[in-house]
């Protein structure tokens, strides 16, 4: 059978799963298996697999049609410039994650802060610390998570893109891993509520860690936390960025405003869907 034939079959297979993407992850699976660029099956499409290439293939596609993400099949996500490892221990970064670098990186930039010293809670993959560590060398960076698993997939990718000697790597809850002040603190805290969190997509739902998601039965609850706790880890004039859901604008900027008293400069920035997605203040 050839390469054309084979990703039509994959496709009709994932399609009829009601995979959307059903195409390009029938694509994305055979470059990740016989380790080539999707390119090649456009220049080749009469090349034959072998049995095992082909057997090896056909179980991605059916862990694919079970809803499996493609992300943890192929144990990589691309993020920002670089590609991250990923496992079922760590929510797949997002490109709507994204947005909260930019913001940092304007925020940074604004302040002309020298060596600024940044914190990123609940870090997962590394996405956010690394590409802050990345684009801004002379940083400081602490990342955090409450999980002893994610926090080693962050350090493998940390020691992967050479940035392990630029990041703090701790263990806990909220700040109660952390000692001093910062300049900055990011954060994608868990902010999916009870409710919505049903009502999920499965891919997610079934597959990605719920402790990366699930925030109480409000979703709110770690922004009750992070914004009253911040100011305590935060110099002056540093600034607190946390991406938020949606839908949850209103709500969290309410959150800020009750603490007037430590922080101003309250804004929203929205996502490249015109979502609103980052919120950020600064402490008096
Ligand atoms: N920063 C990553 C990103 O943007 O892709 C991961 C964000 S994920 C939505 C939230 C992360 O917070 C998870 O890695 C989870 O393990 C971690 N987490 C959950 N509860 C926590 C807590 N109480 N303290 C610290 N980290 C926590
Ligand atoms: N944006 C993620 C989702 O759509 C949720 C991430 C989070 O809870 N921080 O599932």
């Amino acid at each position: 059978m050839t390469v054309r034939k084979i990703i039509f079959e994959a496709t009709q297979k994932l399609e009829e799963a009601g995979i959307p993407s059903a195409r390009l992850d029938a694509e994305v699976l055979l470059a990740f298996l016989l380790r080539c660029d999707r390119l090649a099956f456009i220049k080749n499409p009469d090349d034959t697999l072998s049995k095992k290439q082909l057997a090896d293939f056909d179980r991605l596609i059916a862990r694919r049609a079970g809803g499996e993400p493609v992300a943890y099949l192929t144990g990589r996500k691309a993020f920002w410039s670089f590609v991250l490892k990923v496992n079922p221990s760590v929510l797949i970064p997002r490109p709507d994650t994204e947005v909260i670098v930019e913001e940092a990186l304007s925020v940074v930039r604004q302040e002309s802060w020298i060596r600024p010293r940044i914190l990123d809670i609940g870090t997962g993959s590394g996405a956010i610390a690394l590409a802050l560590a990345r684009e801004i060398p002379d940083a400081s960076v602490t990342a955090t998570d409450i999980s002893k698993a994610v926090l080693k997939t962050a350090q493998k990718n940390a020691a992967a893109l050479k940035l392990n000697h630029s990041i703090v790597f701790l263990e806990g809850d909220l700040f109660e891993p952390v000692g001093g002040r910062f300049d900055m603190i990011v954060s994608n805290p868990p902010y999916i509520g009870a409710e919505e969190y049903e009502s999920l997509p499965a891919g997610v739902k079934n597959f990605e860690p719920e402790e990366a998601l699930r925030a109480g039965q409000t979703g709110l609850e770690f922004y009750e936390k992070l914004i009253y706790q911040a100011h305590g880890y935060l110099k002056e004039n540093g600034w607190l960025l946390l991406e938020i859901g949606a839908r949850q604008k209103q709500e969290v900027r309410a959150i800020f405003e009750a603490h007037k008293d430590f922080y101003e400069r309250i804004d929203v920035r929205e996502d490249y869907a015109g979502l609103p997605r980052v919120i950020k203040g600064r402490r008096r």
